[in-house]
């Protein structure tokens, strides 16, 4: 199927529902990845080719921002909605029966994000759980080779679980989603924003506004915006 491109980066044009009902379908064919890129995510792959690759490399990629919309709009392409990965995770588990691996997050994270889910979704069945600051990855990659998980969550923040799903796509896995802080949330140590801020497209400065050092990252908004108005790099 044909994507929408901002950017460079080839966007599915689909609806909440649609990623749901095609990530079921990836999932039961086995071995594929999801990728949510963000404008900052965007501006990363413009400097880093093997970013750029591993989106574009992705088999359903989501347009998790405001600001993407925006682009593909003002561009003359315009896809549905935003498809926020947080969402799309919700609504995707809401179908879900399966085993689940989360990966990333600080020590704990991921065990409190499982218990989450399991309490708010019966069709899960935890496979395992590891934090995100691994130096050896190979007893994190035979544990999820021995599990074989149907769904294994990277939350490993952007561009780093981009690469790290393009590179292991030949886990045996059914499904990977790089889900960045969604560990966080689903853990409860870090607030979604409110809806009314989401629905206004503000979600960005909500996540600033809680965490000032994302200052210097959501600079590259700024580019972003730039290099779709003008067409340049900046
Ligand atoms: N993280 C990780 N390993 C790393 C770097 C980050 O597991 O080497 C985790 C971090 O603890 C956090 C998540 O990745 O839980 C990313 O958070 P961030 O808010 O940066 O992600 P975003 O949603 O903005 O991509």
């Amino acid at each position: 199927m044909s994507r929408t491109e901002v950017l460079g980066v080839g966007f599915d044009a689909v609806t909440v529902d649609e990623a749901v009902a095609r990530a079921g379908e990836l999932m039961a064919r086995r071995r594929a990845y999801v990728c949510t890129p963000n404008p900052e995510i965007v501006m990363a792959a413009r400097r880093d080719p093997a970013v750029m690759d591993a989106l574009n490399g992705a088999d359903l990629v989501l347009a998790d921002g405001t600001g993407v919309v925006w682009a593909s709009k003002r561009l003359g392409r315009p896809l549905p909605q935003r498809v926020a990965g947080y969402d799309f995770l919700l609504a995707f588990m809401e179908r879900f029966t399966g085993s689940v691996f989360i990966l990333g997050g600080k020590p704990g994270a991921a065990e409190k994000a499982a218990r989450t889910l399991t309490e708010r979704f019966p069709g899960v069945e935890i496979a395992g759980c590891h934090d995100g600051y691994f130096t050896d990855e190979r007893p994190l990659t035979a544990e999820i080779g021995q599990t074989r998980p149907d769904l294994l969550l990277v939350c490993l923040g952007a561009p780093k679980q981009e690469l790290w799903m393009a590179s292991h796509r030949d886990l045996p896995v059914g499904l990977m989603i790089g889900l960045g802080g969604s560990v966080d949330v689903l853990a409860g140590t870090v607030p979604r924003a409110p809806l009314r801020w989401r629905q206004r497209g503000l979600e960005w400065l909500y996540r600033l506004l809680r965490q000032p050092k994302r200052f210097f990252r959501q600079l590259s908004l700024v580019g972003f915006v730039w290099a779709v108005i003008t067409g340049k790099e900046t």
